[in-house]
């Protein structure tokens, strides 16, 4: 192993914009994955900061943060749609979390 080779990778707030997988591929060369917010370790089968997480209290946010962007909230109101439409409306979707 090369020396140079850092064994630690900062999680910048930007990589919330990457999907679970890219995360991973991203970091899975580092030993340690420290958040640049809060200095709190990250595990990659998770690849978000749980200490962010926690303190966060935006949904949309926390959705974001766990997810990547590709996610959306599942309404009461998708009731009313049959299987057919609801997959059709929601297949663009990594994620749905419910309301
Ligand atoms: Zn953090």
């Amino acid at each position: 192993m090369d020396i140079f080779e850092p064994k630690y990778g900062v999680f910048k707030t930007s990589d919330y914009n990457l999907n679970l997988e890219e995360r991973r591929s991203k970091y899975e060369k580092y030993k340690f994955i420290l958040c640049k917010t809060c200095s709190n370790d990250i595990y990659i089968e998770d690849c978000y900061c749980t200490s962010c997480y926690d303190k966060e209290t935006d949904l949309v946010k926390k959705g974001h943060m766990k997810f990547g962007p590709k996610f959306e909230f599942f309404e009461t109101l998708d009731y009313n749609l049959d299987l057919e439409e609801r997959r059709k409306k929601y297949m663009n979707y990594n994620n749905i979390l419910c309301k």
